[in-house]
């Protein structure tokens, strides 16, 4: 499942290989994935020409414009000079949602849309079809998408995190409170923090919350440099896969023992995911030890 970093390297690659670049070509496979319509979505983007490529949280947010006009959109990603027709579209790869750039074989059955960028071609595969492409009446995700978790600051986030009477866990999956951070990094950060993933929001003091959002971040970047984690049916937008999965300290390692102290690491559920924890580096209650950084 594709998380912060992993949407964070595909919209880096759509940045430097497509941006500047006209849609030329639009074939559509299965149209359930666009939003409100195919006929919508083509009618908006197709023949204009990408000039800006952004992210928030798990969210890629394109912005076509008329005209090849390498001026009007940065390197930065940011949009400028919106003039008329400039349309918006927002990706959500959700559980299974690949692209693939180039891709060196043909479409199969689970290639729902093929983009066409003069010479250039993007491939959207989707084996779940949960994935959605969703025109935008602005640049901006809609409001129930958080800031993002390696923009925010560490004094708004903990005053969206810290009265929820909810685990940390949940907290950091919840979108709302801030986006980007799933799975695999939750319960990496968690380790690294020293922070159960049961411990109430609301019952941690500043110097663990501290430690939770220094420590997601730090993971995230991490991994963003790695290419992220192949897992389940993620590869990057070339085709490779992320080399980050060797990295990771906790996740999905039940049963294997903790990196740092030999300790089983274990498996509970939060909000419905597994989450997966070292049991002395992660007590429930505080301890000295669980103050220290793990590294
Ligand atoms: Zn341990």
């Amino acid at each position: 499942v594709p998380e912060l970093p992993e949407v964070e390297n595909v919209a880096l690659a759509l940045r430097d290989c497509l941006t500047g670049r006209r849609l030329t070509g639009m074939t559509v496979l299965f149209g359930g994935i666009l939003e409100p319509s195919p006929r919508a979505v083509k009618r908006a983007i197709l023949g204009k020409t990408l000039v800006a490529v952004r992210r928030q949280g798990k969210y890629l947010l394109l912005t076509f414009a008329e005209g090849p006009d390498r001026e009007s959109g940065g390197r930065d990603g940011f949009a400028r000079d919106a003039g008329p027709g400039t349309a918006h579209l927002m990706i959500h790869l959700r559980m299974t949602g690949q692209l693939y750039l180039d891709p060196d074989r043909a479409p199969d059955k689970h290639t729902h849309l093929v983009l066409d960028f003069a010479g250039r071609r993007v491939c959207y595969r989707d084996i779940r079809k949960f994935g959605r492409f969703t025109l935008l009446d602005s640049p901006n995700a809609p409001v129930h998408v958080g800031p993002d978790m390696l923009e925010i600051g560490f004094a708004d986030w903990r005053d969206r995190a810290a009265r929820r009477r909810a685990p940390i866990k949940a907290v950091l999956l919840d979108q709302g409170v801030a986006s980007g951070v799933g799975n695999i990094y939750a319960d990496e950060a968690l380790f690294r923090a020293g922070v159960h993933p049961l411990a109430q929001a609301n019952s941690l003091d500043d110097a663990a919350l501290r430690r939770v959002f220094r420590e997601a971040r730090a993971v995230m970047r991490l991994a963003i440099r790695h290419g992220g984690t192949t897992y389940m049916n993620f590869v990057d937008f070339n085709g490779q896969p992320g080399n980050f999965r060797r990295k990771l300290r906790v996740y999905q390692r039940d049963g294997e023992p903790c990196s740092r102290c030999g300790t089983s690491i274990e498996r509970v559920k939060v909000a419905g995911r597994s989450s997966h924890f070292c049991p002395a580096c992660q007590p429930m209650t505080r301890s000295p030890r669980a103050r220290g950084r793990i590294r």
